[in-house]
């Protein structure tokens, strides 16, 4: 079954339970019979690129669906009232057991992410870590390995998504070595 996107999953209205929900644009679901109105927007998510004192770059190999054995860097969804950077500082700790300090902001990049049966548009904010050694680093949560890299031993086709292969380009021609 092929995925769905997230705003086309009602049939019927959550708040009066008709059959009457219809789509309005991309973000934006109504209710015929109540006049509810449900916005989606885009899910808020961030990633990490450590670099070592030798210019390597961390990935994780994933270990779940999307992509899983794709190369994905530490990261995720971020929490309500959580702000991106100590939302990416949790999951960094969570999946690799790192504590990181100073974020430098990279840039952010529009993804689509499917999971369930379900296709959820989100936005990719990408940060830059700079950490003395990956030493302590270890796979945890949805991660299958760690792997350590320089910029020029990366393949594209390795990267778990678009949205990844897009910032990459943006670290690499930014960021010397
Ligand atoms: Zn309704």
């Amino acid at each position: 079954m092929a995925d769905v996107d997230r705003i086309r999953i009602y049939r019927h209205c959550p708040r009066c339970a008709a059959e009457a929900m219809s789509v309005r644009g991309a973000q934006l679901v109504v209710c015929g019979a109540c006049g509810l109105h449900l916005y989606y927007n885009p899910c808020a998510a961030v990633g990490a690129f450590l670099v070592d004192r030798e210019d390597r770059v961390l990935f994780i190999r994933r270990a779940k669906d999307p992509a899983a054995g794709k190369l994905g860097l530490p990261g995720g969804f971020i929490d309500n009232d959580e702000s991106a950077e100590s939302g990416l500082r949790r999951e960094v700790r969570e999946e690799i057991g790192l504590e990181v300090g100073g974020l430098a902001f990279l840039c952010s990049q529009p993804n689509r992410y499917s999971f369930g049966g379900i296709t959820y548009p989100t936005l990719d904010f990408y940060f830059i870590a700079r950490v003395d050694t990956f030493d302590d680093a270890r796979a945890l949560d949805e991660v299958q390995g760690l792997v350590v890299r320089r910029e020029n031993e990366v393949d594209d086709d390795e990267l778990a998504f678009p949205s990844l292969r897009a910032a990459w380009r943006v670290f690499r021609d930014r960021h010397p070595g």
